[in-house]
């Protein structure tokens, strides 16, 4: 189960109500970041996250709303006592612009700090979750990134086992890598269970390489900047409207769509849940601090 954190829900500038881009997801002990933008530290600190238990942060682009958040985490983890290493990605220039931004500021980072430039095909490990980077279009150099929760592997089916007539005592030999009387552990394991995916877009327009990227996600974390009345303000700046996520997740046969960076000039964000819904039922505009939880089966 992947536990998504929705820390700020808005675009370009905060609001009263919105903070700037930043979703952070976990999965048993170790949580992802997604965007940074300024304030999110905070956010994270009224949030039932820690942010110690940061593993990764993946940057999407650098656009200020999406990173200016970042130094000033990095830092409070470190007054924090934080030691463990950590994981920092975004697009080509980010570990240039990441290095320029703490270096304007004395003091130093306390933890091992594992700076990198990805590119679209990239995998990353982010404590048991893997990361992969694909390619968006923004009209500067951007990126999504496709989160997966670990497979499971097969435990133990009593009923199999008790099919089998095995008794406890010979299931304990079973696994531990016995045959006995002709059972091995596969006779008696349940099927391998895959991990839940969840797909965050970053800023973007609609791209064939989003589509190919986030085909089969159970979720995705689309942005949505404008509502489909303003498809020709989307296609100027280089966004999508709600109307685009809903196509592409209805395309990518996802079982949830959650629309974020929406604009501030949309004071009531039901008309841009209805146009998605339209395309694609199982949509939702989450606020601030909002948590769900993403399965194989859906969310709740
Ligand atoms: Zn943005
Ligand atoms: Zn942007």
């Amino acid at each position: 189960m992947l536990d998504v954190l929705f820390l700020g829900t808005g675009a370009s500038l905060p609001s009263r109500d919105r903070a700037l881009p930043g979703v952070a997801v976990r999965n048993g002990p170790d949580i992802v970041l997604f965007d940074c933008g300024e304030g999110t530290q905070r956010q994270i600190m009224v949030s039932p996250f820690s942010f110690m238990k940061l593993r990764a942060v993946f940057v999407t682009h650098m656009h200020g709303d999406h990173f200016y958040g970042l130094p000033g985490l990095l830092q409070t983890m470190g007054m924090m006592n934080r030691r463990e290493p950590l994981t920092v990605c975004g697009p080509e220039g980010f570990s240039a612009a990441l290095g320029t931004a703490l270096g304007l500021c004395e003091g130093e980072i306390p933890y091992e700090l594992d700076v990198r430039d990805v590119s679209p095909g990239d995998v990353v490990r982010a404590g048991r979750m893997g990361v992969s980077v694909f390619a968006t279009d923004h009209g500067i150099r951007s990126q999504g990134y496709v989160l997966r929760e670990p497979d499971s592997t097969g435990r133990v089916d009593p009923n199999k086992a008790r099919a089998l007539g095995l008794p406890s005592e010979d299931v304990r030999r079973v696994v531990g890598g016995e045959a006995v009387g002709g059972v091995s552990y596969a006779d008696i394991a349940a099927p391998d269970r895959r991990g839940a995916s969840l797909a965050y877009t970053g800023d973007t327009r609609p791209c064939v390489t989003l589509d190919e990227a986030v085909a089969g996600a159970d979720a995705i974390v689309h942005e949505s900047t404008y509502s489909a009345d303003d498809a020709d303000l989307a296609g100027r700046y280089l966004h999508s409207t709600c109307a685009d996520a809903a196509a592409a997740a209805a395309r990518a046969g996802a079982k949830a769509l959650f629309l974020v960076h929406v604009s501030n000039r949309y004071k009531d964000r039901r008309r841009l849940l209805e146009q998605a819904r339209a395309v694609f039922p199982e949509t939702y505009v989450p606020e601030d601090l909002a948590l769900y939880h993403v399965t194989r089966n859906g969310v709740r």
